[in-house]
């Protein structure tokens, strides 16, 4: 990936949405964001404002075509907005793994897609000719979150930061030197299959005591079960219900969420040690238990990050579930050439 000089936003639009806007004339961005529970698209502004918006349920099939032609159904009701003419860019998000430089697609929760060539697919939707003559770029998710925040969010003003999204699992991204740095496959900063228990149990990665295994949505609420803590009767077996528990006071529930806290010190530890980071911004879906999870994360940093020079930050992150999406369409903005994905972020 040839590098190239930093750029600015030359929307003339604020961070936080302007003049740029759906009633306005300014390009807009076509952003993609596709997960394993929903596969979302939307209309960005320069600015960052969300302007219209599509979803459908990401299909619980084995066959690639039918996920496809959700992210198809997607775009096709986006393409029924009056801005979609306004369109210049199209930013796509995936969870992970994804290759970038290949425009494929193997999302660890979406089994249909191994290989997936999404971009090319994207290429070649019927009636919809003009997306293969847009400027493209394609991440992974949590690489479009970290853009995101940077650009627009908590991670705003630092040159150096680690994003991270924890939830059904945990994702990361980084940003260097003032850019967002997705590698050559768009997977750096994948913190999530770094192993932070050198004899836990085995990932599905292949690995063992990922910082995903114990830091996850779901690895909380089994550690939670497995210490004996049981959800209130007619009460959903998940996090939100062990953050319940744990705010009245349950020991099992605490210890829970408190091994999952020691989990993502240890590796924003490991992260700020490497890299010499400013900040460490945790956004996702477990983060509702924010007011749980991030005083434990600081008090077992400082057991962890001992050295002076990787002492760190730790934000919450600022723009909740769109975040992929208005990442998305930053990279999409931001990017100079056609079919890659070049990021060359900046504050
Ligand atoms: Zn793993």
């Amino acid at each position: 990936m040839p590098e190239r000089p930093a750029t600015t936003d030359q929307s003339g639009t604020s961070p936080t949405g302007g003049p740029g806007g759906a009633s306005g004339g300014a390009p807009l961005t076509a952003a993609l964001d596709i997960g394993g529970t929903k596969i979302a698209a939307a209309l960005v502004t320069a600015g960052g404002e969300v302007v219209a918006r599509a979803r459908r349920p990401t299909p619980a099939t084995p066959h690639a075509a039918e996920v496809q032609a959700a992210v198809t159904a997607c775009l096709r009701e986006l393409a029924g907005h009056p801005g979609w003419r306004r369109v210049t860019a199209l930013g796509v998000c995936s969870a992970g793994p994804v290759d970038r430089a290949r425009g494929t697609a193997s999302p660890v929760n979406i089994p249909a897609w191994r290989d997936h060539p999404l971009l090319r697919n994207l290429g070649e939707v019927p009636g919809l000719p003009e997306l293969a003559g847009l400027r493209t770029v394609f991440a992974g998710d949590a690489v479009a979150m970290t853009a995101a925040e940077h650009r627009y969010g908590a991670a705003r003003g630092h040159a150096d930061a680690l994003c991270m999204v924890v939830s059904t699992g945990v994702g990361a991204g980084l940003v260097l030197d003032g850019r967002v740095r997705p590698g050559p496959t768009g997977n750096a900063g994948h913190l999530g299959h770094v192993s932070v228990d050198l004899a836990g149990e085995p990932c599905p990665c292949g690995s063992r005591g990922c910082l995903e295994r114990l830091a996850s949505g779901g690895a909380i609420t089994r550690h939670a079960l497995a210490l004996g803590w049981r959800p209130a009767p007619g009460a959903e077996s998940g996090t939100a219900s062990v953050a319940a528990a744990a705010r009245e006071g349950d020991t099992a529930a605490l210890a829970a969420f408190d091994r999952a806290a020691r989990a993502l010190a240890a590796g924003i530890a490991g992260c700020s040690t490497l890299l010499e980071l400013e900040v460490a911004v945790l956004g996702g879906g477990v983060m509702h238990a924010s007011d749980l999870l991030l005083p434990a994360v600081k008090q077992h940093l400082d057991e962890y990050a001992a050295l002076p020079f990787a002492r760190i930050q730790i934000k919450a992150a600022a723009l909740g579930t769109d975040a992929g999406l208005i990442g998305a369409a930053a990279l999409a903005q931001t990017a100079g050439t056609a079919g890659t994905a070049e990021t060359p972020e900046t504050v």
